[in-house]
C-alpha cells in the first residue's frame, strides 16, 4: 500500500504525519502515482528489470536512540538499503518506508528522521512512494523496501566469482566497527563515528563496474569482509584467501590504536557496517578497474584471490593463517 495509517492504529496524528511526509517528497521520473492512493504506480526504464530488497531496523537491536540522532538514523536507514541495490550493480529508484512508533516518541524525532531519509533520497534520486505507519507498544521499528532497476546483462550477482579472480574492496575497512567501540565509550572522532552513523552507499562505483562488465561477483560489506566475501564464495562455489597486509585502513583508523583490542586486521576483516563494496574480477581487468575508480574518486584495493577449493582464509604477511575470533558482525547487540 502507499504510505497510510494502518486501520488498527488510525488516528489524526498519523494522518497528519503522512501528509507532512508526502508534502516533502520530491518525485522523480518513473513515478506515475506516488503517496496517497491504495498502491503506487511506477514505470521501469525500457529494457530494465526490477530489483527489490527489504530491511528491518529494530530499536536496541540495530540502533540505539541514545547514539543515533534521528536525522542520521533517517539517512542511514535509506543508505543501507540503497547499498544493497548498488551491490547488484543496479540503479536505486523507489523506496517504501514503514514505521511502528512507540508511545512518547517526540514528534520532532520523526520529523528529523524523515528529513534525513529524504535528504539521502534526493542525493541518490530515489523517490519515497509509500509505506505504512502504526503504533508500537515499545521500541521504534523501521522497515525500508528499496527498488532499483538495471539491464539484465549488467546485474552483478554473488554467483559469478571464478578461481584466480582478484578480490577487491572499495574505500577503507573497519572504520564503522571502530566507530561502534567509540560511541559505546561516549567518544567521538567525527570521521570514524560518521562511518558508523552515516555510511555512504557506493552507487557510482557499482554502476561503473556493472556498466563496464568489470566485476564477476559483488556484495556490499554489511557483516564484515570475511563473512560477506564468504557469501560470494559459497554461492559461487569457490573459496578465497585475503591478504591481511593489503587491507585498506583509513588514516583515522590507524591513529586510534588504543581502541583496537587485538590487531587492526580483526576489525577490518570482521567489523560490520562499512557498506563498502567487495567484488571479484578477472585479473586482466586490473588496469581498467583502477582507471574507472579513479574517475569516480573511489579508492579501490586488491585484497586477495579467489581459490577453487572451498573455505575463506585470511593470511598474515608470513603466510600463516590469521585467526579471527569474532567472525561476522552482530549489529550492535
Ligand atoms: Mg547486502
Amino acid at each position: 500500500m502507499t504510505l497510510s495509517a494502518s486501520t488498527a492504529c488510525t488516528n489524526r496524528g498519523e494522518f497528519g504525519l503522512i501528509s507532512r511526509i508526502a508534502a516533502k517528497v520530491i518525485t522523480t521520473e518513473g513515478v506515475i502515482t506516488g503517496i496517497g492512493d491504495d498502491a503506487a504506480v511506477t514505470e521501469l526504464s525500457a529494457g530494465m528489470q526490477l530489483l527489490t530488497s527489504t530491511d528491518m531496523l529494530l530499536e536496541d537491536v540495530h540502533f540505539r536512540r541514545a547514539w543515533h540522532d534521528p536525522y542520521r538514523l533517517g539517512r542511514k536507514s535509506l543508505a543501507v538499503s540503497i547499498s544493497d541495490i548498488a551491490a547488484m550493480g543496479a540503479i536505486p529508484r523507489w523506496a517504501l518506508l514503514s514505521l511502528a512508533i512507540p508511545p512518547g516518541l517526540p514528534p520532532d524525532f520523526i520529523d528529523d528522521f524523515i528529513r534525513g531519509f529524504l535528504a539521502v533520497a534526493s542525493e541518490y534520486r530515489v523517490t519515497l512512494i509509500g509505506g505504512d505507519t502504526c503504533s508500537s507498544r515499545s521500541g521504534l521499528t523501521l522497515s525500508v523496501t528499496i527498488m532499483g532497476e538495471q539491464f539484465p546483462d549488467r546485474i552483478v550477482r554473488r554467483t559469478g566469482a571464478k578461481p584466480d579472480d582478484d578480490i577487491w574492496v572499495t574505500g577503507t575497512l573497519g572504520d564503522a566497527a571502530l566507530g561502534l567501540r567509540m560511541v559505546e565509550k561516549g567518544e567521538g572522532d567525527e570521521f570514524i563515528v560518521g562511518r558508523l552513523l552515516d555510511p555512504t552507499p557506493r552507487v557510482s562505483a557499482a554502476l561503473i563496474l556493472a556498466g563496464a562488465g568489470l566485476a564477476s561477483a559483488m556484495i556490499d560489506i554489511s557483516d564484515g569482509l570475511l563473512a560477506d566475501f564468504g557469501h560470494i564464495a559459497e554461492l559461487s562455489q569457490v573459496g578465497g584467501c585475503i591478504r591481511c597486509s593489503d587491507l585498506p585502513l583509513s588514516v583515522s583508523f590507524r591513529s586510534h590504536p588504543a581502541h583496537i583490542t587485538r590487531i587492526p586486521y580483526e576489525l577490518a576483516l570482521s567489523g560490520g557496517e562499512d557498506y563498502e563494496l567487495c567484488f571479484t574480477a578477472d585479473s586482466s581487468n586490473r588496469e581498467k578497474i583502477i582507471e574507472a575508480m579513479k574517475k569516480c574518486g573511489i579508492a579501490v584495493t586488491r585484497v586477495g584471490i579467489v581459490a577453487s577449493s572451498p573455505g575463506v582464509t585470511a593470511r598474515n604477511p608470513d603466510g600463516s593463517r590469521f585467526q579471527v575470533h569474532t567472525e561476522g558482525f552482530t549489529h550492535l547487540i
